[in-house]
């Protein structure tokens, strides 16, 4: 069943939150979005840390509302990890059966598997002052699932390492929640984090949740202009929707009329935008039923395995990501092409 939030609603003076999602049981689900727009307020509402001011959460198909946080069974874990400097490795991690009077026993052998699960065998004797970030980390995420909690709630928890060791470690919180099957919501600002890991993605914008998918959805179709800019590069094109031919919408742009197929249904002559990403476009000749339009090249960037290119269509800034090195110079006119099946279309206002 794992976790539902049901129009659960936070009014503070300046901003107000009102979020809808569910996360199925033994999934992992990230809240996505830039700084300030409600995530860990979000989490901090399922934990029990704050009261909502309205809606439901379920966990477990059970109404916890009223559950203060520390019978709601959640374990979480933050970026500043939060140990007991004064306490051992495993210490920090038994703290939590401690607390519910775990039998010693039961609990040093809870303390030995969790050391062995988050590969720190061996480090349970020592000050977590003497550890790693990363290590520091692992003992954060330890403690929170030694008590075999329902729900795992993480917020930024890689955010104070860098870039090498985010990588492997959020491979390692992707491999033990897999492995312990337990349903967990996720908190991060960065995108190639959420794809990296996600069952599901929640995109949040302004404490509001503008998209939730599968991370393939998330990129490939965007409901919403905020969440197509939000993930990664993209390339737009307002224009007017001219008609429909067969399974294809005519758009009408100043850069000409173009094609596009979509699941959604648009009425009349409504002003839409076009989106479409930097990697599915093609530089030179025309490909059979591809939309095609003239640019000049601005910027051309050789980066190894591709090549970035920034060209300019009538006063607007397009995108382009070619494999490997692509052939043309700054200054140069080059055709621009993309396939009707590999662009959304999104209302205008959207
Ligand atoms: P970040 O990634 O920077 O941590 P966030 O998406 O987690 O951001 P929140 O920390 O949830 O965002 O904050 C959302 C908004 O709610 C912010 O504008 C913040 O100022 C406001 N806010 C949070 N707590 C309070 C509070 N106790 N009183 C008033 N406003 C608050």
């Amino acid at each position: 069943m794992g976790l539902s939030l049901q129009s659960v609603k936070k009014r503070y003076p300046d901003f107000e939150i009102d979020v809808s999602f569910d996360v199925e049981s033994g999934t992992l689900a990230t809240l996505l979005g830039p700084s300030g727009c409600g995530k860990t307020t979000t989490l901090h509402i399922v934990a029990g840390f704050i009261r909502p001011d309205g809606g439901r959460i379920l966990l477990d198909g059970v109404r916890v509302d009223d559950v203060p946080p520390h019978e709601r069974m959640a374990g979480l874990v933050f970026q500043d990890y939060a140990l007991f400097p004064n306490m051992s490795v495993s210490g920090n991690i038994g703290f939590g059966l401690r607390m519910q009077g775990w039998p010693k026993e039961r609990a040093d052998r809870r303390v030995f598997e969790l050391l062995e699960l988050v590969r720190l065998s061996g480090y349970g004797g020592r000050s977590v002052t003497s550890l790693s970030g990363g290590e520091q980390q692992r003992v954060a995420l330890a403690r929170a699932l030694a008590p075999e909690p329902k729900i795992l709630l993480l917020d930024e928890p890689l955010s104070a390492l860098d870039a090498n060791l985010r990588k492997s470690l959020r491979g390692e919180i992707r491999r033990i929640q897999r492995e312990l099957s337990v349903t967990t919501v996720y908190v991060t600002h960065d995108q190639e984090e959420a794809f990296a890991i996600s069952d599901r993605i929640a995109v949040m914008n302004d404490g509001r949740l503008e998209q939730s998918g599968t991370p393939q959805e998330i990129y490939n179709d965007p409901e919403t202009l905020f969440v197509a800019q939000f993930v990664g590069l993209t390339n737009t094109i307002r224009g007017t929707i001219a008609g429909k031919k067969g399974p294809l919408f005519e758009i009408d742009s100043p850069l000409g009329r173009f094609k596009a197929r979509s699941h959604r249904l648009f009425d009349g002559k409504r002003d839409v935008v076009l989106i479409f990403r930097p990697e599915r476009v093609t530089l030179g000749p025309k490909k059979k039923d591809w939309n095609v339009f003239q640019g000049e090249v601005a910027r051309c960037e050789y980066l190894g395995d591709s090549t970035l290119l920034d060209l300019n269509a009538k006063g607007t800034g397009f995108t382009v990501k070619i494999t490997g090195e692509a052939l043309c110079a700054t200054g140069e006119t080059v055709l621009i092409g993309f396939s009707p099946d590999d662009c959304t279309i999104l209302k205008a206002s959207g």
